[in-house]
């Protein structure tokens, strides 16, 4: 068990006036106590640790969440209830942007204590990570550079979107990872104005910019990053767009440093493209937190509240995306270090023409 973690959980239920806290999303789990399995309940108090889960993942819990006990429970709603109300307490912080209202509904009926929305407790907890979740994370992009390396001679005409997503997932899961954190997307020529595109069966064609966003997840952790690639010579047009996105992406890594604001990291690359003239076709934030989500906190964006902290691993990803042309993007994860910034990814960002 992480103790460290423990206390600072300890800290937030007192400074939320918070008896206890319920856990039940996969990556809290796994957070607080360890337990990988995904499906169940952890239920803390200053007095207990709780892990309550089905027949089908007790030995594993009992492996795994150390310090923890670990409650069969195949009623999970009214065991959890049972385990509050045994636990005397009155007030219980939950994660409310994962448990559903028909759970909840149920488990405020059954308990009959104050359920307290305490998404950011958690959150902020989980965005300054330790050494070894940095590891992890640094482990997972050396994993999915290596399966991404493996594809780059297959990036040939002819190939498909889909054959493409495919073949580098194949190559990212036999470099080591757990698996892939998200679908992989890979858009060419003007698919690529879809930022999060699905691959289709459409051929890569010549001349076309063809993005791909992948990652790997090793011991949980993910890893997250965007390369666009070229297939032949790029026009003068894609050269001045590509150029632009990349000096975005560069300019925004050589601001993070601790105590400046995320709104500001983000207007620095918006205000590249901006000036580039590609500001309209800018439509997301710069970035997103990455740990045992592939999206968790920090956002990167004009809506960003906050300031960059040591221990923080967020990406930068600019992108122009234009309708009937294509788009761009580029991204990478750094790591806030006490002057600046590290990355995590390692792929060269200069335009590769295939
Ligand atoms: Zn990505
Ligand atoms: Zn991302």
């Amino acid at each position: 068990m992480n103790s460290a973690r423990i206390n600072r959980l300890y800290d937030r239920l007192n400074k939320e006036g918070i008896e206890a806290f319920l856990f039940t999303s996969p990556e809290n789990l796994r957070y607080v106590c360890g337990f990988t399995g995904g499906e169940g309940a952890v239920f803390i108090t200053p007095k207990q640790k709780l892990v309550l889960t089905d027949s089908r993942y007790v030995l594993q819990a009992e492996r795994e969440a150390e310090g923890f006990r670990v409650l069969e429970s195949n009623r999970r709603w009214e065991d959890v209830a049972s385990a509050i109300k045994d636990s005397g307490v009155k007030r219980v912080g939950f994660e409310s942007y994962h448990l559903t209202h028909e759970s909840y509904v149920e488990l405020r009926r059954r308990s009959k204590v104050a359920l307290i929305p305490a998404p950011m407790s958690i959150k902020e907890i989980r965005a300054i990570k330790e050494k070894e979740e940095i590891s992890c994370m640094r482990k997972a992009a050396r994993i999915a550079e290596r399966g991404f390396t493996q594809l780059i001679p297959q990036i040939t005409v002819k190939h498909r979107e889909k054959e493409l997503a495919l073949t580098l997932e194949y190559h990212i899961r036999k470099a080591g990872a757990d698996r892939t954190p998200f679908e992989i997307i890979v858009v060419s020529g003007k698919r690529g104005a879809h930022p999060h595109g699905t691959p289709s069966g459409k051929e890569i064609k010549k001349g076309e910019f063809v993005t791909i966003d992948f990652g790997a997840a090793y011991q949980g952790y993910c890893a997250d990053e965007t390369c666009t690639l070229i297939v032949g010579s790029p026009t003068l047009q894609q050269k001045r767009v590509y150029d632009a996105v990349k000096e975005a992406h560069d300019q925004a890594i050589a601001a993070v440093a601790p105590g400046v604001k995320f709104t500001e990291i983000d207007a620095i690359a918006r205000t590249v493209l901006e000036r580039a003239g590609l500001g309209k076709y800018f439509r997301h934030g710069t970035g997103h937190g990455v740990g045992l989500a592939v999206h968790e906190a920090p956002s990167i964006s004009p809506r960003g509240e906050g300031e960059a902290e040591a221990g923080m691993v967020f990406t930068i990803e600019p992108g122009v995306y234009v309708p009937g042309w294509g788009g761009v993007r580029i991204e990478d994860m750094v790591e806030v270090t006490r002057h600046g910034c590290e990355l995590i990814t390692g792929i060269p960002k200069e335009l590769q023409i295939i």
